[in-house]
């Protein structure tokens, strides 16, 4: 029954229904920028809306506002491509994920984790990572 109710409330308002796509595309990053790994604080458009591009999970990544400002209306492959934090581990997620492949992005960027984290920083979330390294 509360499912049900759920469907309808939905359907009586879409803005709910976005939001929680939204959050769910947060969560299948744990929240974390696509090309940095920092805190994901909106929703890039791969492909700009302005070229096109549609409002799809394939189209629509979890971006920290620093890279979604900075992309805005590049081509996001090029423009990662220049970026320090630039990971080949990451375009490939990124990759995968606008092919729908949500499932392999997640272990590319599981993959790419690491050498985000410098040794100092992080020191409480830290210590598989500083297992692995030791
Ligand atoms: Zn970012």
């Amino acid at each position: 029954m509360q499912a049900r109710d759920a469907v309808f409330l939905e359907e009586l308002c879409p803005k709910l229904r976005v939001r929680r796509w939204r959050q769910s595309l947060h969560t299948y990053t744990d929240k974390s920028c696509i090309y940095c790994g920092k805190p994901s604080e909106s929703i890039d458009h791969v492909l700009p809306r302005s070229h096109g591009g549609l409002s799809i999970t394939e189209n629509c990544v979890p971006a920290c506002l620093a890279c979604n400002g900075d992309k805005s209306n590049n081509d996001a492959f090029d423009w990662y491509r220049r970026q320090r934090f630039y990971d080949p581990r990451r375009a490939m997620a990124i990759r995968a994920w606008i092919d729908g492949d949500i499932r392999l992005a997640l272990r590319l960027l599981q993959w790419a984790k690491p050498s985000h984290i410098e040794p100092n920083q992080n020191k409480k979330t830290n210590t598989d990572w500083a297992l692995q390294a030791a």
